[in-house]
């Protein structure tokens, strides 16, 4: 398979609005190094029969997938409702258009129900035609589940994420887990023996929503992913040095970082 980072930042990305000059809330990050400029967490996951999976589509969605040359998707699997999440959901017209069929949505029940209240617009009955609108074709998942999707198997878990519940997937031996601060018994379960794991890591210390550089390392100790690449990162964490401290095996991600797995 092949997997795309779409976006490795925050919500407010990397950098955030405001700052000296107006130019940039940028922290540690470095505004030379192209990797410290950071849109909004996404990713594509193609598969070796050519099935796109679209995980999130927050609001820098558009500029991704022109980026990446990106237009063609199967499915889109919403983590969770939170606006850097899904904020983009509009553009998905684009790739109604491209597919010409409804989008098939993989949320959870809350999730799309969320979804609906904030998109009322794109949840109206299709009766086919043309794609003024976003057209999803809702399907709830309820983690933990196992789901076929153009014939490839998805599990999906149940991740902590303060206040909501976040959807973690795995397809073979890899995985991705954004927005994150604790891990259960079962979904590090469901991560046993995953060699390549895209994790959040919003920053050093600890945050009451997001793991933090320990908690990724900790976890790391227990599920021994051969790989581990850090994403939805906060501004307090610089591509160069941290590539230069962190262990072996373990590296921060970059927009438009691409890899096999
Ligand atoms: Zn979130």
């Amino acid at each position: 398979m092949k997997i795309t980072i779409l976006g490795c930042g925050p919500s407010g990305g990397v950098p955030m609005i405001g700052g000296a000059g107006e130019g940039g809330i940028w922290g540690a990050c470095n505004p030379q190094d192209p990797r410290d400029t950071r849109s909004r967490s996404s990713i594509v996951i193609e598969t070796d029969e050519g099935t796109r999976l679209l995980v999130d589509c927050g609001p820098d969605l558009r500029a991704q997938l022109l980026r990446n040359q990106i237009a063609h998707i199967d499915a889109l699997i919403v983590t969770h409702e939170h606006a850097d999440h899904i904020g983009g959901f509009d553009d998905i017209r684009g790739i109604n258009r491209v597919i010409q069929r409804p989008l098939p949505l993989y949320a959870s029940p809350d999730v799309i129900k969320s979804m609906q209240m904030r998109f009322p617009y794109a949840f109206q009955p299709w009766s086919g035609g043309e794609f003024f609108r976003p057209v999803p074709a809702p399907h709830p998942v309820s983690a933990p589940e196992t789901i076929a999707i153009n014939g490839t198997d998805v599990t999906f878990f149940a991740q902590r994420h303060y206040k909501v519940a976040t959807l973690g997937l795995r397809i073979g031996n890899f995985a991705y887990s954004t927005d994150v601060e604790h891990l259960s018994e079962d979904a590090i379960e469901a991560l046993r023996g995953v060699e390549t794991w895209v994790v959040g890591c919003l920053q050093r210390d600890p945050h009451v929503a997001h793991a933090c550089l320990d908690d990724v390392l900790r976890w790391r100790a227990e599920i021994k992913p051969s790989r581990v690449i850090l994403t939805h990162m906060g501004p307090g964490l610089s591509y160069g040095p941290l590539a230069q401290e962190l262990p072996p095996g373990t590296e921060p991600a970059y927009d438009s970082m691409t890899f096999d797995v």
